[in-house]
């Protein structure tokens, strides 16, 4: 192919915010393939909140050297291929990398079914680290019972805005917490939660003790920090807290900021429990069954932040962390 490769590589570990001084873009000759392999035009990519803990020297899941390409999951069509099966034009899935072509071994990519929706699904309502994560999280973990006033932070963010939407399929009344009008008024217009908190001009503490007098009986929590130790202080007894993640601690993981009410957990016998999508492999399959069944019928929705432009990926990973992204923040590439 009389093309070029072109991707994000990390070239210093950031200390604070992931700014763009900290990548190169570079562009290289596409490789020859070997057996086994086969070359993507990659689409679309994912950018993930967890990107940043893998930017720093020890990774939370994992950690990127220095002169890798910046890890991403994504989603392309096959444009080269040495294997039977797995023919030119197939769309597939995968850890593609920020770049603009990838050539994987096949048995690190999943082949995926044609629909007439667009690929970046794959990557959100039924992506790993999006719609399948608010599955098990809200499902096996959170378990939220019919009437329960349940809290979901960074609610309109790709996994929030699902968990919170699988939390009213549950029966439970959900508050989100967000920054900012435009956040509020999607959680309240468009996904029809009970209420929603918006935590850069609101004193979220106080708002959640209006909101829920009684305390609420669940939160899913995304954030960590100050907003953790807000809902703590508002539980119901026996209620359960959800860590799905903490994106406000990722820019500076040697000094975490945890919570300095956890007792109300003994005060209100509660319990707090954390997770990760892939410590429960045999959920995978059922949740992206039910993801898709929703999706079909149209009772779930997520919205796309789309960015342009393989070279914009570390401004995208910057977007995300001043939470500038409503729903699935993607990149665009071919
Ligand atoms: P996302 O929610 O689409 O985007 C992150 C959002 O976090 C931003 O839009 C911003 O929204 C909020 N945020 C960023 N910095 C913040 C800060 N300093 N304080 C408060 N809020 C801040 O990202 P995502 O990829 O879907 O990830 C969401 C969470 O799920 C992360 O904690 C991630 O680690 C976790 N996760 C966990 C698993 C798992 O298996 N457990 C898998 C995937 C993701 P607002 O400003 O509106 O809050």
């Amino acid at each position: 192919m009389n093309k070029k490769n072109v991707k994000v590589i990390l070239t210093s570990r950031p200390d604070g915010e992931a700014t763009s001084e900290c990548f190169s873009i570079i562009e290289e000759d596409l490789v020859d393939l070997s057996s086994g392999e086969v070359r993507i035009a990659n689409e679309s990519l994912s950018v993930d909140a967890a990107i940043r803990t893998m930017l720093r020297g020890e990774g939370f899941h994992m950690q990127m050297g220095i002169g890798d390409t910046v890890f991403a999951g994504g989603v392309g069509r096959i444009v080269e291929s040495t294997v039977d099966g797995w023919d030119v034009g197939r769309a597939v899935r995968g850890p593609l990398g920020a770049q603009s072509f990838s050539k994987l071994s096949t048995e690190h990519l999943e082949l995926l079914e044609e629909s007439n929706l667009p690929l970046s699904v794959n990557l959100g309502i039924l992506g790993g680290s999006t719609g399948v994560t608010a599955w098990i999280g809200i499902k096996k973990v959170a378990r939220p019972k019919p009437g329960d006033l349940f809290v979901v932070s960074a609610a309109a963010g790709a996994v929030g805005s699902i968990a919170g939407q699988i939390a009213q399929k549950e029966g439970a009344r959900v508050i989100g917490i967000a920054g900012g009008a435009r956040k509020i008024n999607h959680l309240l217009n468009d996904l029809n939660f009970e209420s929603a908190i918006d935590y850069k001009s609101e004193d979220v503490r106080a708002r959640l003790a209006e909101l829920a007098p009684n305390g609420v009986n669940g939160f899913f929590d995304n954030v960590g920090g100050d907003i953790l130790d807000a809902v703590l202080e508002n539980l119901a007894l026996r209620s359960r807290v959800t860590i799905c993640g903490a994106v406000s601690q990722y820019n500076d993981m040697d000094n975490i900021h945890g919570p300095s009410s956890y007792l109300k957990l003994a005060e209100r016998q509660s319990a707090m429990e954390g997770f990760a999508y892939f410590h429960y492999p045999e959920f995978i399959g059922p949740a992206e069954e039910e993801l898709k069944q929703w999706l079909h019928e149209g009772s779930i929705q997520l919205a796309e932040e789309v960015i342009d432009g393989i070279e914009k990926f570390p401004q995208a990973l910057a977007f995300m962390f001043s939470g500038g992204n409503l729903g699935k923040l993607l990149v665009k590439v071919h």
